[in-house]
């Protein structure tokens, strides 16, 4: 072998082995299994394939957790990880499945909505394959997932989407993205076929409201928001000036465009019976001009670049040196999620959902949000499930 052939296998083998070590951690991420601890109000675990076809056996397929109250009422869906990569909303709708004890009327919480794009990263943006939350008894563990669905679950992507049944041309990066795909078909792509079996549930089981919890960019003005169509928009509206009021955070109301196809709060309330409302809180994390997506600036939102451009006038929301920790983030949508229960309620005595032990912002910027985890180690097996 001369010293051409020599540098091209030493080439070849660095390539290999560093090839099978991220396989490796891909094939872990990919298989990792988050425990969930049902709470005292968790009285069934169903799936998704239950309510819609095309989901049985596939990666797409994901657990709905029933929260039943004693007392007949109305039903609201939580809905959390439409985009696994703002886990805010996954850890939001925990503190529902394990904390809330439902008097009356059912809440039904899916939270792994996107479970394919869970087990997925974007390699080229440096994003850390998991996170933890320390709390009083460990670690919890997390896989940190990615927007859209994994490539190995759903692909080729087409060359441009188009939304079913609008037709509106989308993004190809939207095709597998399941809040450009609402309201879905049994037959379509993977992530339609998840959306569709979310409108079967809204339905079958008569959902009053339906909540969608996201993060977003501090420079994105959506944000620190509710977003609702025009049948939610009084609702939204009094969840917004009760909050700011009475929890000292900033909220307030964007209107869903009409012409903006394939959103759970456009669609939802077009196809259904549903009130929807989608909740945006800041995930400085996001953001394009940070330093590196490191676990730290996931936690606590710091970051110098960010506090730079605030300087300048170029985010949408305050920020100072203190970021804008997770206990915050997570505080801001509960507490928003549960004032949109209690509007929805007072105005609908028949079919109100009467929820308590929730955390609201200030318990959680009090205790932090590892407070309100449940030990796995310590619950009754049959009350632990794996997603
Ligand atoms: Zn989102």
């Amino acid at each position: 072998m001369g010293r051409v052939g020599a540098a091209k296998a030493v080439f070849v083998a660095v390539t290999g082995i560093v090839t099978a070590i991220a396989g490796v951690q891909f094939h872990e991420q990919r298989h990792f299994r988050v425990p969930i601890v049902a709470g005292p109000s968790v009285t069934r675990v169903a799936r998704l394939s239950e309510y819609g076809r095309g989901l049985k056996g596939t990666m797409a397929d994901t657990s709905v957790f029933f929260l039943e109250g004693k007392e007949p009422g109305g039903k609201v869906l939580v809905m959390s990880d439409t985009h696994p990569n703002e886990c805010d909303g996954l850890l939001s709708a925990l503190m529902f499945i394990e904390n809330a004890v439902v008097a009356k009327g059912t809440v039904i919480v899916i939270p792994v909505l996107n479970n394919s794009a869970s087990r997925n990263t974007r390699p080229g943006d440096g994003y850390p394959l998991f996170y933890g939350i320390p709390t009083a008894w460990g670690t919890r563990t997390f896989r940190f997932g990615d927007r859209g669905a994994s490539p190995l679950d759903q692909w080729p992507d087409p060359d441009v989407y188009i939304h079913y049944p609008d037709g509106q041309l989308l993004s190809f990066l939207d095709a597998r993205n399941t809040n450009r795909s609402w309201p879905g078909r049994p037959n379509g792509l993977l992530i339609e076929r998840v959306t569709d079996g979310v409108m079967s549930l809204l339905k079958r089981e008569r959902v009053d409201v339906a909540i969608d919890i996201h993060g977003a960019e501090t420079m994105f003005p959506v944000t620190n928001c509710i977003v609702a169509p025009e049948k939610s928009m009084k609702i939204a509206t009094m969840v917004s000036m009760t909050v700011t009021a009475m929890e000292g955070f900033e909220n307030h109301v964007e209107p869903s465009p009409q012409g903006f196809r394939g959103l759970s709060h456009r669609e939802i309330g077009d196809f259904s019976e549903t009130l929807p409302f989608l909740l945006e809180a800041p995930f400085p994390f996001l953001d394009q001009p940070t330093g590196p997506k490191t676990l730290d600036l996931l936690m606590t939102g710091k970051d110098p670049f960010l506090l730079r451009l605030a300087a300048e006038q170029k985010l949408f929301v305050p920020y100072d040196e203190s970021g804008w920790p997770i206990a915050k983030r997570v505080g801001q949508h509960c507490s928003v999620a549960l004032e949109i229960l209690d509007q929805y309620s007072r105005r609908n005595a028949e079919r109100a959902v009467r929820v308590s032990g929730v955390p609201r912002y200030a318990d959680l910027v009090r205790n932090g949000v590892g407070a309100y985890f449940r030990d796995p180690s310590k619950a009754r097996a049959r009350d632990v499930y794996y997603q």
